[in-house]
Parts: structure tokens; C-alpha cells; sequence
């Protein structure tokens, strides 16, 4: 199949709803965000072997690709908008791959209100990656950001933490643990939280390489330090059941990544609980922002634990 029998067959269909998109049938898109609005704008390029494994259905690949990029839509408070998607296959691949890769995005399409809107697809020597750019839209001048966390603001994470680092190592160990995996393949973007916390959060993120590198970046952005209780982080039960096994594992949690939830500061009389409630998300409550000029963590003797490794390194 050429290029053009491939975008009519598997990508055009992705982008009917999005008027933007003009079918893939021009030379690029065109894009106004509603009036009052800003374009939120993020990339996410994965490929075989680094991101994911290589044995995941043409469908998951498509869905965790989409949904890296939702999560850090996300954590800037934006709505979905629109995506471009860009596709490096070696000659071989077969209708089938595309097929499934194809019905993947059109799946999380429809989950999260997003569309085609562009891209490209060419042939690689090398094993297949994939790039794809999101845009979100905000009310102008109120994204959620990195640099504004205050001292006393307590620190927030949504969810459970480690489940991810620890189910690809459950994989990489062949050892099956299905919640865990599950948590690994298929990230949950918490684009309906992110939203509801414009005007709430001051700082916010989604963590990708790791609780502590992340929180990291959040303390750098707003130049103040935390403290985070390690008895405080939410586990799921089957991560529960390993770290009791063997408290090395805590270091998945730390400093795991992949955990795509959001963390976030907000005053400690900020309406979260509420929020938790109506959201039916659980938000946790684990550290505090100091003056102090570092991220220190507290066992539940308030000793100072040491963490040996920080989190994802890229290169
Ligand atoms: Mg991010």
C-alpha cells in the first residue's frame, strides 16, 4: 500500500470531527483555540525496545503513546484539543499492525475528546517509533504551572505511586502481577482532575520520571524545598504486598516513573478533599513545601531517608 491508500484507509477516519484537520486532505491544519483560550502545546516520541517492549498489541502502543501526551495535557490543566502524529515503520509492517494501531487511537479518541489532526508516516531501517504532538486548550494566562508552589503549601498525588516501575519489572521478571501490568501498558491521564484544579493548584505536574525528580523540578521552578512521609504515599495493594516483602522495592515508588499521576501544592485550606470526592479520584496528602532548599524524605520515625537513585535517566 502506498502512503496515500495508508492515510485514506487507517488515518483519515481519525480525523473526521475535528473541521481543523481539513480531512488530511491539505497541506497542513488549521487551528483557532476558542476565543479567551490559549493553545497548550506537548511531544512525546517513543520507540521499540526504550519506551515499550515490543511484544504489546499495535492498539496499546498507539494508546500509551496518546495518553503520555493527555497526562501532560493534564498537568497543565488543558482540555484536548487535537493531535499530530508522526510514524516510523519498517517496510514489512502489515495491514493487521496498522489495522490494530489504527483502532487503538481511535479507541482512546473517543475516551478522551481528541482527534487527528495531522502527521506523517515514513519507512525505517531501524525498529519502529512513533512521535506525536497534543494540543490542549486553557483559559488564557490560568495553566497550571511548575513555579508556583508556596512554603506551607501541602503536596498532593493522585492515585497510587510505583505500581508501573514495579509491574514492568514484575514483566521483566515474568512473574505475572495483571494489576500491575495493567498500570504499566495503559497510563490513566487525569485530564478531568488537572482541569478541576485551575484556579485550585499552586503548582502542578505529572510524574513521568519518578516522585522525587519530579517533586524536584517543582521545588527548582518555585525555588523552595519539600518534605514528603514516606508512610504517607498511597500504595495500590499489590504494591503494598512487595515493598513489605522487600523495602528495596520502596525505591520504585520514589524514584520508579512511568506513574503518569499528577502531582500537585495547594494551600492547606484548599477544597481537595472535595475535589476527591466529586472526582472519585484518590488524592493524597504526602509532603509539605519548605523554605528549606531540598526535597527530604521521612521514614515514620522522621529519620531522613536516603534514596539512592533519583529517577528515570533518558541518556
Ligand atoms: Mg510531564
Amino acid at each position: 500500500m502506498d502512503e496515500f491508500g495508508l492515510i485514506e484507509r487507517y488515518f483519515k477516519p481519525l480525523s473526521t470531527g475535528f473541521s481543523g484537520s481539513l480531512n488530511l486532505s491539505d497541506d497542513a491544519a488549521i487551528i483557532s483555540p476558542p476565543p479567551g483560550h490559549e493553545l497548550v502545546i506537548t511531544k512525546d516520541a517513543i520507540s521499540q525496545g526504550v519506551h515499550y517492549l515490543g511484544h504489546e498489541s499495535p492498539a496499546l502502543i498507539a494508546r500509551k503513546l496518546l495518553r503520555t501526551n493527555l497526562s501532560d495535557l493534564a498537568a497543565m490543566g488543558a482540555t484536548p484539543l487535537c493531535y499530530f502524529l508522526a510514524v516510523m515503520l519498517p517496510k514489512n509492517t502489515t495491514p493487521e499492525w496498522l489495522e490494530s494501531f489504527a483502532q487503538g487511537l481511535q479507541q482512546d479518541q473517543k475516551e478522551f475528546g481528541i482527534h487527528l489532526a495531522g502527521g506523517d508516516t515514513i519507512a525505517t531501517l531501524g525498529t519502529p517509533s512513533f512521535s506525536l504532538t497534543a494540543l490542549g486548550t486553557v483559559p488564557a494566562g490560568k495553566s497550571l504551572r511548575r513555579g508556583g508552589a508556596q512554603i506551607g503549601d501541602i503536596i498532593y498525588v493522585s492515585d497510587t505511586l510505583g505500581d508501573s516501575a514495579l509491574g514492568l519489572m514484575m514483566l521483566q521478571k515474568n512473574i505475572p502481577s495483571p494489576a500491575l501490568e495493567q498500570r504499566y501498558y495503559l497510563p490513566e491521564p487525569r485530564l478531568a482532575l488537572g482541569q478541576q484544579l485551575l484556579g485550585i493548584a499552586h503548582a502542578a505536574m505529572d510524574i513521568s520520571d519518578g516522585l522525587l525528580q519530579d517533586l524536584g523540578h517543582i521545588c527548582a521552578q518555585s525555588q523552595v524545598g519539600a518534605t514528603l512521609y514516606r508512610d504517607r504515599l498511597p500504595l495500590s495493594e499489590a504494591t503494598q504486598a512487595l515493598v513489605h516483602q522487600d523495602a528495596a522495592l520502596w525505591n520504585a515508588v520514589l524514584s520508579g516513573g512511568d506513574d503518569y499521576e499528577l502531582l500537585f501544592t495547594a494551600a492547606p485550606n484548599a477544597p481537595i478533599e472535595t475535589l476527591a470526592r466529586s472526582l472519585n479520584l484518590r488524592l493524597t496528602a504526602i509532603g509539605e513545601i519548605t523554605v528549606e532548599n531540598a526535597v527530604r524524605v521521612l521514614d515514620e520515625n522522621k529519620n531522613i531517608i536516603s534514596v539512592p537513585r533519583k529517577g528515570f535517566a533518558h541518556f
